[in-house]
């Protein structure tokens, strides 16, 4: 006989507890295992006024942007509704089978407002990379940096071609706002752009993606050990920008956990003569980089590395037993040798040149060989002779566990473009999204499951 399911939802009274229907293997009851906002509502207390109608609590809000990073919902009138009627996510959020869920616009007014002010989302990032630390998930011996385009919130009809000459309008976006208070505290921040967004000034164009398209670049620092994210950055996608972002992101790593790494993992990119300089002599780091050296092009030609470098004399010997100088006479009054690049040019005599069976092979078309050799040079053979090592070889490897959590962070957490616009929205979406993958790496390593003996008390 073919059974009905009775239509019977009016009982009046239900003994519910709705810690019993989470299962312990649940995504969320092992992230809650490692979240603590006492910090947070410490330091948010002064925020927020003695008096009046009490707000919205923090850690709710925060609580319910976790669930939609972690599980990918990128719209908040989704998530509200969602958490709703999900019997998990409102035991995430401490929520009772009756009470209500925020409205969708509170999280817009925090973000704006006291989140902001109080660098709340940056808090609680910090909280949970120092519980990663206590739990023993982060070595210390070797870091990782790489950058990753997430596409910003500007749509391609809004671009019009750079400079643009901005005027001040009520009637402007608060991206636009934010970014002309940007260049009016730092002028030097402003940049040539061949192509700008009206919406959404900051962005940058690429073309080298696919179809041209604005971006923003998520910078993350990892520790390569159980991949944690140290630190992460936003910045417009642009290589000097994603430099300077990783220099800070291993100072402030290095001021907040007193962490420095034996060796730093980057990829080509970051192998430019001052980025290395900086990573070998300031911060006595070995740079495990490829060195971004353009002199080797053309494999007929002789390169940088046939002439022996002689440091006491301060010159080249060439291939043909001569030698390139940066001076070959002496000035009255001295002269900086230090090109706009930042390099010295050496160069061979002419006279020696000339008769020389090796000419056709070294300076073809000129009549003497130059070789520019950067102010860092120094600081560039270290990297070289880190490249040609077993431990780089590992080190190549390592690399690209930064490349899987930039994939975990697209594929899973669907986050393939930025709902919020300007530099602070991408900074809010990234440090969100990295407290969640670090949250996920606790779970996925260290959860304990509650313990069920007799005697231990159960909360309902
Ligand atoms: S061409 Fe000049 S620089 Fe080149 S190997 Fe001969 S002497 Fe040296």
């Amino acid at each position: 006989m073919m059974g009905h399911l009775p239509a019977q939802q009016n009982t009046l009274f239900y003994d519910f507890c709705l810690e019993k229907h989470i299962p312990e293997d649940h995504l969320l009851r092992q992230i809650d295992q490692f979240l603590d906002f006492d910090g947070v509502s410490k330091h948010l207390k002064s925020f927020y006024s003695h008096t009046g109608r009490p707000s919205i609590d923090p850690e709710l809000m925060i609580r319910m942007l976790l669930i939609g990073y972690c599980f990918g919902i990128r719209s908040e009138r989704r998530l509200c509704d969602e958490i709703n009627f999900n019997l998990a996510y409102r035991w995430f959020c401490r929520l009772g089978l009756e009470d209500d869920v925020p409205d969708h616009s509170t999280f817009s007014k925090n973000r704006h407002g006291r989140f902001r002010d109080a660098d709340l989302l940056r808090l609680v990032f910090d909280t949970v990379v120092r519980r990663c630390n206590d739990e023993g998930l982060i070595k210390g011996e070797g870091f990782a940096a790489d950058a990753s385009y997430i596409k910003a919130d500007a749509s391609r009809q809004r671009m019009v071609d750079g400079p643009v000459d901005w005027q001040r309008r009520p009637t402007q976006s608060r991206a636009v706002r934010e970014y002309l208070e940007a260049l009016d505290n730092d002028p030097s921040a402003n940049r040539t752009q061949k192509k700008v967004s009206t919406t959404d000034p900051m962005a940058q164009w690429a073309g080298d993606k696919g179809p041209g398209q604005f971006y923003y670049c998520t910078n993350y620092l990892i520790d390569i050990e159980h991949n944690v994210i140290l630190d992460v950055e936003p910045t417009p996608a642009y290589r000097v920008a994603e430099l300077a972002s990783t220099r800070s992101m291993i100072d402030r790593v290095e001021q907040n956990l007193d962490i420095k790494p034996k060796r730093l993992i980057a990829d080509m990119g970051y192998g430019s003569a001052a980025m290395l300089d900086w990573v070998v002599e300031e911060k006595n780091i070995e740079p495990h980089i490829p060195v971004w050296d353009k002199s080797n092009n053309n494999t007929d030609i002789f390169n940088r590395s046939d002439f022996i470098w002689d440091s006491d004399a301060d010159c080249y010997h060439c291939p043909g037993g001569k030698l390139l100088r940066s001076r070959w006479r002496n000035f009255k009054s001295p002269r900086s040798r230090v090109t706009k690049e930042n390099t010295i040019i050496y160069r061979s005599s002419q006279h020696d040149c000339k008769n020389c069976e090796f000419k056709s092979r070294c300076c073809p078309n000129t009549t003497f060989r130059k070789i520019a050799r950067s102010i860092y040079e120094a600081s560039r053979d270290v990297a070289r002779d880190i490249c040609k090592t077993e431990e780089y070889q590992q080190s190549r490897r390592d690399r690209k566990k930064v490349e899987v959590l930039f994939a975990h962070l697209k594929r899973i957490m669907n986050f393939d473009r930025l709902r919020l616009r300007g530099i602070t929205g991408a900074r809010d979406e990234f440090l969100l999204a990295a407290t969640a993958q670090n949250l996920k790496k606790l779970a996925q390593r260290r959860y304990k499951p509650p313990d069920h003996r007799i005697g231990v008390p159960v909360l309902c």
